[in-house]
């Protein structure tokens, strides 16, 4: 067998995803005991302090013959090292090839967001996925948690946001029986620790002002119109939203963001802001009496007051408020918190503009390969809605653009893979929409520069879709465009 040690592995055989900085493939294979794995931690007391987010999630990973070793300035680091080492010893079992790998990401946020509010999810599918993030080096959880169709969280003071927020009529089977569920305290904490084993922060949304039947239904006079109001059943955007001149939509969400705080410890609330008609605003006296108290110009600038109090609420919480890109938009007299994130979905352009206004930004745009609700090939048996996300469009995914200077550039986190769930009624059905679209995506966010060659992918995503099936992940499997 002493020749076989000679054989060198191709370095795209290694099907590493998200693509590493640099490789240096070596004869022979290491032929030891995983648990024998040598972890070194660089630490430097005057510079820890100062190591950026990407530094910190540096590492080095060397394997010889006989030993197997992990060099990073951080914990964070090595467990990215892990991470590989865990692909390869899916793909290489106990005879994993020697090599030199120097690795580290080019953006800080490589997201994913999961609508639990259109589909509700079993917390154990939330298990499945987080353990699948950290393998791709995904590092923050956006959970969708309330929309129309239902609300997902307990607030102790506020009990009818589950008892009747949460269960809308099924159309699709039958006007008689209620389908939804939500989260107890338990556990969403048992989310959050498992995501905090694995270096993911989760970001949970609660929509505000738009997308609030589920909120109307439970307590109808926060609306315009009093109600009554269903939790929907249908989708879409619609017109009953949160009444911009009722102080009680503040004394709700206090609470609300009181549970939020205190059950999420991340840095990040996202406040929802986007698809919000103005009708009722329109016609109502309490919001056009907010209208003219506050001097606005336009009905659509009471969507800018209410941003700015969520915000202001979020801020008095520690934490950093992040808003859909329609927070920009009737902004004119009251402006827009600076703290506040920006999240780009309708296009790059959003984003593009809240860094230059010196807002950090998030891209996850529809339009170039981050909705993962949509077909994978725009053929009539592919499932999914409204459009069409190639997989090749995922891999050609960028967060920045050509356009942009290097300051605005460096306002950009990174991106988000993002699967909306109107369509998507199981479990199964969202990982096939998830991958490997997803792993796309987190290549690109891992490794953007010098990363566009779609062939070289799809070498490695083919040894990496193994590690799909092993790990019980149903995936689209067909043409990448
Ligand atoms: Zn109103």
């Amino acid at each position: 067998m002493e020749c076989l040690d000679k054989v060198k592995i191709r370095k795209e055989d290694l099907g590493i995803i998200p693509l590493p900085k640099k490789v240096d493939v070596k004869e022979g294979f290491y032929k030891g005991s995983l648990v024998k794995i040598k972890k070194t931690l660089l630490q430097d007391e005057n510079q820890n302090e100062s190591l950026t987010q990407l530094e910190k999630e540096a590492y080095v990973l060397e394997i010889s013959s006989d030993s197997i070793e992990i060099s990073a300035k951080s914990e964070i680091g090595l467990f990215y090292g892990e991470m590989t080492l865990r692909e390869l010893s899916m793909t290489f079992d106990e005879k994993i090839p020697c090599l030199y790998i120097e690795d580290k990401p080019d953006f800080e946020w490589r997201g994913f967001m999961l609508d639990c509010a259109r589909n509700f999810y079993p917390v154990e599918f939330i298990y499945k996925l987080l353990d699948a993030l950290a393998l791709h080096k995904i590092n923050r959880f956006h959970w969708h948690l309330t929309d129309d169709q239902g609300w997902r969280i307990p607030v102790k003071e506020y009990p009818l946001l589950t008892e009747v927020g949460a269960w809308r009529n099924d159309c699709r089977y039958t006007w008689e029986e209620k389908v939804g569920g939500f989260y107890t305290e338990d556990e969403i904490k048992a989310v959050v620790k498992k995501a905090s084993e694995l270096n993911i922060i989760v970001i949970p949304e609660i929509e505000t002002p738009g997308h609030a039947s589920s909120v109307l239904a439970s307590y109808p006079n926060l609306g315009c119109t009093g109600g009554p109001y269903n939790v929907e059943s249908r989708f879409g955007i619609f017109d009953d939203v949160l009444c911009s001149g009722n102080d009680e939509i503040f004394t709700l969400y206090e609470k609300v963001f009181d549970t939020v705080c205190r059950l999420f410890p991340g840095p990040y609330v996202h406040i929802g802001g986007d698809e919000c008609p103005r009708t009722r605003w329109e016609n109502c006296p309490k919001c056009q009496q907010r209208k003219k108290d506050l001097g606005l110009e336009t009905t659509g600038e009471l969507q800018s007051y209410l941003t700015v109090r969520f915000a202001k609420m979020l801020e008095e919480r520690g934490k950093t408020p992040i808003g859909w890109d329609e927070v920009l938009e009737g902004t004119e007299k009251l402006g827009l918190p600076k703290s506040l994130i920006v999240q780009s979905w309708r296009g790059l352009s959003g984003g593009e503009t809240a860094a230059k206004l010196g807002h950090k930004a998030i891209m996850s745009p529809q339009t170039a390969g981050c909705y993962l609700d949509y077909k994978h090939r725009d053929t009539p048996l592919e499932p999914g809605m409204i459009g069409v996300t190639t997989l090749k469009k995922s891999f050609e995914f960028e967060p920045t653009t050509k356009e942009m200077t290097p300051e605005n550039k460096a306002n950009v986190l990174g991106g988000q893979g993002n699967l909306w769930s109107e369509c998507i009624y199981s479990s199964k059905l969202a990982e096939y929409m998830i991958f490997p679209r997803l792993c796309a995506i987190a290549d690109k966010l891992w490794t953007c520069e010098g990363n566009s060659d779609l062939k070289a992918f799809m070498n490695r995503l083919d040894v990496h879709k193994k590690r799909l099936e092993k790990l019980d992940f149903l995936f689209y499997n067909g043409d990448v465009e």
